[in-house]
C-alpha cells in the first residue's frame, strides 16, 4: 500500500478508535481467514463477580470464602480480584498469607493461619493429586451457565467451591456476526473450562473452542493454523495473550487490557470493544484495494 493509503487508513482509524501502530498488520488483515479471540476479557466485560460459594460437607460458607480471598490477595488475576471484592462485599475479613505461589493457568497455593490452602482449577487439583468427583456435578451445573468454578482446598480435602462469572460485552454478538459475514471463521482460545467456554460461545457463532489451554498453548495454536496455510489473526487482552498476539499475522489488543499486550500487537482498540475489529478489517480491505 501507498504511505497515502496508509496514513489515510490510520487517521479514519483513530477516529473510530482503531489505533494502527503496524502498517503490515494492516495490509494482512485484508487476507486473513481466521481470527481467534480470547474469551475473558476480549469476549467478556472482563471484570468477573462472585456469584456463588459452595461450602463442602462440614465447612462454612464464610471460612471458605476467607480462606480463599486471603489468598488471592497474592493475585493480580481478575478471577482473584473477583474473589477478593466478594468477600469485602460479604463483610469477611481476610489474614494475611505466607508461602504465595501462582501456578500459571491453573490456580494459587499458600499458606492462611499456618493451614496449606489452594484454589484453582480441575488441573489445579491434578497436580495436587486431588480427587474431585464428588464434586463434578455441581461444578459442572455452573459451568453450563457460563460460570467460571474454582475449589477450594485444605490440605488435600475440597472445602468448598467458588464461582463467579463474567458477562459477554453488549457489542461482542453483533461484531462476531460481521465478522462471520466477511468471511472470518472465529475460534475461541480459553485457559477456562471447556463446558464455561462452550456456555459463553452459546449464541456468539463462535465455529471452534479450544478450551483448557495454558498460556504457551495459544501461541501454538496460532502456529498451527498458520503451518496449515491459513492467515490468523489474534485478539485478546492479557499477559498470557502477548505472545500469541506476537505470532499471529495480525494482533489486536484491547485498549482496556494488560501493556505487554498492546505492546505485542498491530492494532490496538481503545475502547475494547470488538466493533472495532469489523471496523480494521474493513479499513485494510480499502487500503489494499487502493493499490490495485
Ligand atoms: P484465561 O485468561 O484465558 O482464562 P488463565 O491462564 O489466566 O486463562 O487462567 C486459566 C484458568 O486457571 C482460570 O480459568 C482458573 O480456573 C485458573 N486460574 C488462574 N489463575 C487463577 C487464580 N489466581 N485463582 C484461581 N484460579 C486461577
Ligand atoms: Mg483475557
Amino acid at each position: 500500500a501507498t504511505p497515502m493509503s496508509i496514513m489515510t487508513a490510520t487517521g479514519r482509524g483513530a477516529q473510530a478508535g482503531v489505533l494502527i501502530k503496524n502498517a503490515e498488520a494492516l495490509e494482512r488483515f485484508a487476507k486473513v481467514d481466521i481470527l481467534i479471540v480470547d474469551k475473558t476479557g476480549t469476549l467478556t466485560v472482563g471484570k468477573p463477580k462472585l456469584v456463588a460459594v459452595l461450602p463442602a460437607a462440614g465447612h462454612d460458607e464464610d471460612e471458605v470464602l476467607r480462606l480463599a480471598a486471603s489468598l488471592e490477595r497474592g493475585s493480580e488475576h481478575p478471577l482473584a480480584e473477583a474473589i477478593v471484592s466478594g468477600a469485602e462485599e460479604r463483610g469477611v475479613s481476610l489474614t494475611k498469607a505466607d508461602a504465595f505461589e501462582a501456578i500459571t493457568g491453573k490456580g494459587v497455593k499458600g499458606e492462611v493461619d499456618g493451614k496449606a490452602v489452594a484454589l484453582g482449577n480441575a488441573k489445579l487439583l491434578e497436580e495436587l493429586g486431588v480427587d474431585a468427583r464428588r464434586d463434578m456435578d455441581e461444578a459442572n451445573r455452573r459451568r453450563d451457565q457460563g460460570e467460571t468454578v474454582m475449589f477450594v482446598l485444605i490440605g488435600s480435602e475440597i472445602a468448598g467451591l467458588v464461582s463467579v462469572a463474567d458477562p459477554v460485552k453488549d457489542s461482542t454478538p453483533a461484531a462476531l456476526k460481521a465478522l462471520h459475514s466477511q468471511g472470518l471463521r472465529i475460534v475461541m482460545a480459553t485457559g477456562d473450562n471447556e463446558r464455561t467456554a462452550r456456555a459463553v460461545a452459546g449464541q456468539l457463532g463462535i465455529d471452534e473452542i479450544r478450551a483448557d489451554v495454558l498460556p504457551a498453548d495459544k501461541a501454538r495454536i496460532v502456529k498451527e493454523l498458520q503451518a496449515a496455510g491459513h492467515k490468523v489473526a489474534m485478539a485478546g487482552d492479557g499477559v498470557n495473550d502477548a505472545p500469541a498476539l506476537a505470532q499471529a499475522d495480525v494482533g489486536i489488543a484491547m485498549g482496556t487490557g494488560a501493556d505487554v499486550a498492546i505492546e505485542s500487537a498491530g492494532f490496538t482498540l481503545v475502547k475494547g470493544d470488538l466493533t472495532g475489529i469489523v471496523r480494521a478489517r474493513k479499513l485494510s480491505v480499502a487500503t489494499m484495494r487502493n493499490i490495485r
